[in-house]
């Protein structure tokens, strides 16, 4: 290998620019190029490269979003356009690439994987926590951090008019921001697709913890929950069915991908730059590097893909106990 491109894909996520300066500066550290690519996939079929050095990364790792910008590429799901970013690669001599995203772009990396032999790197950077091979994904703990925040400022504007707040967190078909989030922010309930409370429980539950004397409650509902209702519906389910709380709704939305990182993901992206470039140095391929049991580890990047994250049931419990 002797000189490596990066690029980020997907949705976004805090972290991401930790990544690319890990990246880049472990390249420089080995004594190997690096070239930035600008929106994912796309700039990879356009070519839209940029040699970076150690000294270009500077002043990145405290900010969120992705410098290289991310895109979804239609183009790319295409023999021809990958064929094209085959091309563009070779003509500048690049001879591995860092792919950070989600599960959608490690396919995207393993399908070019498997039609060219180019080696690839993947480093898992979303918000939702949803890849297997992994505890922690970039931006996860950031992502939770923002969460808590806001379910604590919720909380406050709650006890004062003893509302009932129903909050919408992002995590995709998991529950992972919601469970822990919702156990750090003190939510009465937490509604995750991996466990559906049902309607009946839910009010017997909420009107459980009126009746105990608590001012307000908090309902963390992921996005992803199966109770049948949308978050609105939800509400209007629960006016209808209880009494003595005023019902309110908020929908945290796309703040929960933004912010600075915080210190355990610039960590982890420091982490992870450091093992997906040593690792293809020493001839690996087609993996994802990931945190397991405290230590930097490789997945095959379709086990990767395919694979489910579980919820840890330890933690539903808790979550149980402490909302009694
Ligand atoms: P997020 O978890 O935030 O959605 P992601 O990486 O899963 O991130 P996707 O939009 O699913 O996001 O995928 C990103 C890009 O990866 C797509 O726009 C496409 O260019 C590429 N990609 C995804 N699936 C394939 C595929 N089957 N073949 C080729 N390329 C793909």
């Amino acid at each position: 290998i002797k000189k490596l491109a990066v690029l980020t894909s997907g949705g976004d996520s805090p972290g991401m620019n930790a990544a690319i300066r890990s990246v880049v500066r472990t390249c420089s550290y080995h004594n190997i190029e690096c070239l930035g690519v600008y929106r994912g996939y796309e700039g990879l079929i356009d070519g839209d490269f940029e040699e970076l050095t150690a000294r270009s990364v500077k002043g990145i790792i405290n900010k969120g979003g992705t410098f290289l910008k991310s895109a979804r590429s239609n183009r790319f799901r295409t023999e021809e356009g990958r064929k094209q970013a085959y091309q563009k690669l070779n003509e500048v001599g690049a001879d591995g690439l860092v792919v950070i995203g989600g599960d959608g772009s490690f396919t995207g990396a393993m399908i070019f994987n498997q039609e060219f032999g180019f080696p690839v790197m993947g480093i898992p950077g979303t918000i939702d926590n949803d890849i297997y091979g992994t505890t922690h994904t970039l931006g996860f703990d950031t992502a939770l951090n923002t969460v808590v925040d806001a379910i604590d400022k919720i909380r406050d504007t709650a006890s004062s008019h003893n509302r009932l707040f129903f909050i919408e967190v992002m995590g995709r078909d998991v529950g992972h921001i919601a469970l822990n989030a919702g156990i750090a922010g003190g939510a009465e309930e937490i509604l995750i697709p991996e466990e559906n409370l049902g309607l009946d429980r839910l009010v017997d539950s909420l009107n459980r913890s009126r009746t105990s004397g608590k001012s307000s409650s908090i309902v963390v509902v992921a996005e992803g929950d199966k109770i049948g209702k949308n978050i609105f519906e939800l509400k209007d389910y629960v006016d209808q069915n209880m009494e003595g709380y005023d019902v309110r709704v908020s929908v945290l939305g796309h703040m929960q991908r933004g912010g600075a990182p915080s210190c355990f993901d610039r960590v982890l992206a420091s982490r992870m730059g450091v093992k997906a470039v040593e690792s293809l140095l020493k001839g690996e391929s087609n993996y994802m590097v990931g945190l397991l049991n405290g230590k930097m580890e490789l997945t095959p990047i379709e086990k990767a893909i395919k694979g489910k994250t579980k919820i840890n049931l330890e933690l539903l419990r808790v979550s149980d106990i402490m909302s009694t």
